[in-house]
């Protein structure tokens, strides 16, 4: 299947060091490339003098001395979390030691949906199940600062937590992993649900930033229509799902091989699950059916057919 969304791979910022964005927004690369997080974690400090860090990262020892050294002679007011992933969550700890800063998310990590019986939580997920935030936040919460304001902005679906971050004064969306210029995320059940994500795609649609700093990677420009390339290429997958069903009964790696040409092996497991979240969606709908609950080792078939 044909890829439709322009990417920008471009990203050139070296790992821990300080880039001014633009005024009164920070960031700084976490060295921790790989398949899911491209060149690394992107943490951003927001204000000056008495500012916010938005998402930490992992416990990088020289990631973490890179952002106290950022803010050395400013106060960190408050430690702000998009979602309970590991390359961007357990920083916060150490940088609450280290700052007295309080820490502001959705809630801890938690799954999607109940797990069916016999269903194990997914280990290598990558949740970070020891953060707790000390401020629980909902949508349409606002966090202020000294001359900088957050709004949260609820967007599930990566994970179940996963909040974006509207930066009023600059009309910038920090927008975590649920939009990022490179690459789609990766959704995957239980920590992640495709109906959520596609919701939360929708309601970004509506809204006015017309610039995205994500987590991993550059900035996203013209937003609102990059998301509506988001969106029309998870359709276009759904798409691909339906017309394979429409040949016969299939499974999950069958699925894969069919509309994933190409594929980095190393993503073979992330595009099976992506499939799976599909397959999720399509059976709560009534448009798919399987045997029992769907699971990643069922058979599936056009409903009806
Ligand atoms: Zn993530």
């Amino acid at each position: 299947m044909t890829d439709d969304i322009p990417y920008d791979k471009s990203f050139g910022l070296p790992a821990v060091t300080v880039e001014q964005v633009m005024p009164g927004v920070r960031r700084i690369l976490c060295n921790n490339p790989g398949p899911f997080t491209f060149k690394g974690t992107v943490s951003y400090i927001v204000g000056e003098g008495r500012v916010a860090i938005i998402d930490p990262g992992p416990v990088d020892e020289p990631h973490i001395a890179a952002l106290l050294d950022a803010v050395r002679g400013e106060t960190v007011t408050h430690i702000v979390i998009t979602h309970t992933h590991r390359d961007h969550s357990p920083a916060a700890a150490r940088i609450k030691t280290a700052t007295g800063a309080p820490t502001f998310a959705e809630g801890p990590h938690r799954a999607a949906r109940p797990l069916f019986v016999g269903e194990a939580p997914r280990q290598e997920s990558g949740g970070d199940r020891e953060f707790h935030p000390d401020t629980v936040l909902a949508d349409g919460d606002m966090i202020s600062g000294d001359g900088w304001t957050l709004e949260a902005v609820a967007t599930p679906g990566h994970t179940a937590n996963h909040m974006a971050y509207a930066l009023k004064e600059a009309n910038v969306l920090f927008s975590g992993d649920h939009v990022m210029a490179w690459s789609t995320p990766v959704v995957a059940p239980p920590d992640g649900a495709m109906s959520d994500y596609m919701a939360s795609l929708e309601k970004l649609a509506r809204r006015p930033e017309p610039i995205y700093f994500p987590g991993h990677g550059g900035a996203v420009r013209d937003a609102p229509r990059f998301v509506q390339q988001y969106i029309h290429h998870r359709r276009g997958r759904e798409q691909s799902i339906l017309h394979r069903l429409a040949k016969g009964e299939s499974d999950i790696p069958t699925l894969v091989r069919a509309i994933y040409i190409g594929l980095d092996p190393r993503l073979i497991k992330a595009a099976g699950l992506s499939v799976f979240a599909h397959l999720e969606d399509l059976t709560t709908r009534g448009v798919v059916a399987t045997e029992g609950a769907p699971s990643i080792e069922g058979r599936y078939r056009l409903a009806g057919g």
